[in-house]
Parts: structure tokens; C-alpha cells; sequence
């Protein structure tokens, strides 16, 4: 099934992948996390070439409940139960500066976004428990995040908290501003393009199904491992939790 955001037509056009150029920085994926690497070494003088197997937004970006928020399901305990508490606010500070982040580049080009609540909530006993460690991880980690009886829901939950302004926004006009500004800053961004293998020294050439090109550094943002495959995508499956 077409996703709501995927679900209409496109304003962005792929640069041509031109085989054997050579470029400062090659970015593996166009989600979010490879336009937004793409943008930060474009913007730092790189010249940054990104490659896509399929289209920008095809893979989990464009298929996301579309959320910018520092509460994330359960999350925070999660890492808390392996972690220490330092770890832990290590990932809180660094979610907050990329939050910040992405805010401020969609305020400067205008794309909408719409300030909300973020709720965890659970409808089992098990989950109510989850719900509640999660509470106490968040507000150990400094976030104000709260008990609540009004999700806006329209069925009752065993428990739910609450962490007040954060954002949601429609993934694909974020990937649109995100190409935009690559290409302002000289960056080439190709769709079609799956990357092999990547081989070398301090020069990588990473080779793809249209051919191969050259490139100091390589940025895999590729959702799961393409190089060193280790069954990575059984993870998931493996760990249900609240919803949130
Ligand atoms: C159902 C669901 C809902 C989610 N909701 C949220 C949410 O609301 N908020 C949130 O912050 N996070 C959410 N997430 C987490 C989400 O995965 C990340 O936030 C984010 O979208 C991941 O982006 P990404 O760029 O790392 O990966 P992706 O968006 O998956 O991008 C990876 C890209 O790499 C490309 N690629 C793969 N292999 C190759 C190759 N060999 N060569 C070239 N390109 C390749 C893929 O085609 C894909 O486009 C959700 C996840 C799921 C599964």
C-alpha cells in the first residue's frame, strides 16, 4: 500500500549519475538521515554526491507516522536497562540538537510543521508497566515529560504519558527541502542507483549498477547494513513494544 506521504506527485527530478566522477563524499541512501549527512558536508564545502536505489523518501522516511519528537515509544528505558544513566542523556541531548536542527532548517525555507503533544500509551497490564519505567527514564533524563489521563484518543488506555510540544510534519516536503538544499550547495543527488560494494584505500570507489565512481569518504545511510549483511532486519520482529 502507497503510503499518505509517498502518495502524490513529485517537484523533485534525479541528476544523472555520471560513471567514474570523483567526489569529496558519497552519501548511500536518501531518507532522512543520508539528506540531512548530505546537506551538513555540502554545507561544509564537500563536494557530495548522494545515490538512491529506488526513489528519495522509498524506503522507511517516506513511510514513517511522521513524528519529530524526544519521546519515542518506550525507547528511553529500553537503552536505560543496558545503558547508564549518562548514556542515556547522551542520546536525549544528541535527539534534542537534531530536533533543534531540523526545525530551524524547516522554519528558514518554510516548509509547514505543526507543533504537537507526544503521547506513549498502553492498553495491556504488560504495557502499562513499560509505560510507566518510560516515564521514569524520560524525567530521569530531564524531559518534562508527564502522566496523563486525556490522549484525545477515542477509547480508554490502561496508562499513557505525555511530553508536551513536539512536532509532525508530511517526511516527503522535509526530503524536498533537504534536495533543495543540497543542491544549493553544490551537491548531486542520482535515484535508481544501488550501491554493490565499496573497496579501496583512502580513494573508495563505490560501485554500483550503473557503474563506479570515486570518493574519499562514503556515508552508509542505508536503514540496515548492505555491506556486512547480518540478519539485522530480524530485530524488529523480535522486539514489540507499546505503542507510541
Ligand atoms: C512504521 C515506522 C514508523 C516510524 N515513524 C517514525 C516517526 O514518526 N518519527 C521518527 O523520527 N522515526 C520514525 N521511524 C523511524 C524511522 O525509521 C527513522 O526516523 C527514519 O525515517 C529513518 O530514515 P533513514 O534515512 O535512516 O532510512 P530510510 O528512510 O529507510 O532511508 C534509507 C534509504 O537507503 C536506500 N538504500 C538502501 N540500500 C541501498 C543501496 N544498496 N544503494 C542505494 N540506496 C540504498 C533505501 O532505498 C532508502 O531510501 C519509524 C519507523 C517505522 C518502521
Amino acid at each position: 500500500m502507497l503510503s499518505l506521504w509517498l502518495d502524490r506527485a513529485r517537484s523533485f527530478t534525479s541528476d544523472p549519475f555520471v560513471p567514474n566522477a570523483e567526489y569529496d563524499a558519497v552519501v548511500v541512501g536518501a531518507g532522512i538521515t543520508g539528506l540531512a549527512t548530505a546537506v551538513l558536508l555540502a554545507r561544509s564545502g564537500m563536494k557530495v554526491a548522494v545515490l538512491e536505489a529506488r526513489t528519495v523518501g522509498a524506503g522507511t522516511t517516506g513511510n514513517t507516522t511522521a513524528k519529530l519528537t524526544l519521546l519515542q515509544g518506550t525507547i528511553l528505558s529500553g537503552l536505560r536497562r543496558q545503558y547508564s544513566q549518562e548514556m542515556v542523556n547522551a542520546y536525549v541531548d544528541a535527539n534534542r540538537e537534531g530536533q533543534a536542527w531540523l526545525l530551524r532548517h524547516l522554519d528558514d525555507n518554510e516548509v509547514p510543521y505543526q507543533r504537537r503533544d507526544a503521547y506513549t500509551y498502553a492498553m495491556t497490564a504488560e504495557g502499562d508497566e513499560k509505560v510507566r519505567s518510560e516515564l521514569a527514564a524520560g524525567q530521569a533524563a530531564g524531559l518534562d515529560v508527564e502522566e496523563t489521563g486525556d490522549t484525545g484518543l477515542p477509547f480508554s488506555t490502561r496508562r499513557a504519558i505525555r511530553l508536551p510540544g513536539q512536532a509532525q510534519f508530511n517526511p516527503m516536503d522535509v526530503l524536498e527541502s533537504l534536495c533543495v538544499d543540497l543542491r544549493a550547495h553544490g551537491g548531486v543527488l542520482s535515484e535508481g542507483v544501488r550501491v554493490r560494494d565499496v573497496a579501496g584505500g583512502s580513494h573508495r570507489i563505490v560501485r554500483t549498477n550503473a557503474g563506479a565512481i570515486r570518493t574519499k569518504l562514503v556515508v552508509l545511510a542505508t536503514g540496515i547494513p548492505i555491506l556486512d549483511r547480518g540478519l539485522y532486519f530480524r530485530q524488529g520482529a523480535l522486539t514489540p513494544g507499546p505503542s507510541g
